[in-house]
């Protein structure tokens, strides 16, 4: 059995009931010239959408709502929240001078450079992809790769034991890292018995005699 839809625009101020005459007369309009057409009693299902299938409904988003590092640090800045517990208190209340809160996003001060922006492990995981293996990357060793991920402007608290992580579990770099090429054992110098005296080892081996000698 075949469907086909049609679809009647609701004007604004239309009742629901003006439409539904409409589709009664529609149907009444309709179903004769289809009966004729197929020789068979026709039935045309009317149904009354009080959405518009194609409009587009509001996108919901997910919002990463789970508590990480960096929440403790943005409550007590933002809202002057401390932790319940007396020495977790401390201890932020000492961490919390490095950092700072910009436009709702958290940024360490660094030394000498700008102001680190704070991200999650989640985020950290990423960076150091793409500066190790992305575009750009070089494949660098776990310290280097930490140095330049602070360089470029990222901070999270476990950067210098993720960045080694991630350079132990690099394919390329398990592949083709340097191999040493010191020998596995001691090396047997060959003495000569008295001077001048010396063992010789001819690599090329016997030359054939030619015509002219
Ligand atoms: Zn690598």
């Amino acid at each position: 059995m075949s469907a086909k839809t049609y679809s009647i625009q609701k004007r604004e101020g239309d009742e629901v009931s003006s439409v539904a005459d409409f589709m009664a007369d529609f149907v009444a309009d309709f179903t004769p010239s289809i009966e004729a057409q197929t020789n068979k009693p026709q039935m045309i299902p009317v149904r009354h959408l009080e959405v518009p299938t194609t409009e587009d409904v509001d996108k919901v988003l997910a919002i990463a709502t789970e508590d990480n590092w960096m929440t403790p640090l943005i409550k007590y800045i933002d809202k002057g929240e401390l932790p319940l517990d007396k020495n977790a208190a401390r201890r932020l209340r000492a961490r919390v001078v490095r950092f700072t809160l910009f436009e709702g996003q958290l940024y360490r001060k660094s030394y000498s450079g700008p102001l680190l922006r704070c991200v999650t492990t989640r985020q950290g995981g990423d960076i150091l992809s793409e500066l190790h293996e992305g575009e750009y990357g070089n494949h660098s060793g776990g310290r280097i790769l930490a140095n330049r991920t602070l360089t470029t402007g990222y901070f999270w608290p476990t950067i210098r034991a993720d960045a080694a992580n991630f350079v132990l579990l690099c394919d390329k770099c398990q592949r083709f890292t340097q191999v040493s090429h010191l020998h596995p054992e001691k090396l047997h110098p060959t003495l000569a018995p008295w001077p001048l005296m010396h063992w010789g080892m001819d690599t090329v081996g016997k030359l054939p005699i030619t015509s002219g000698q």
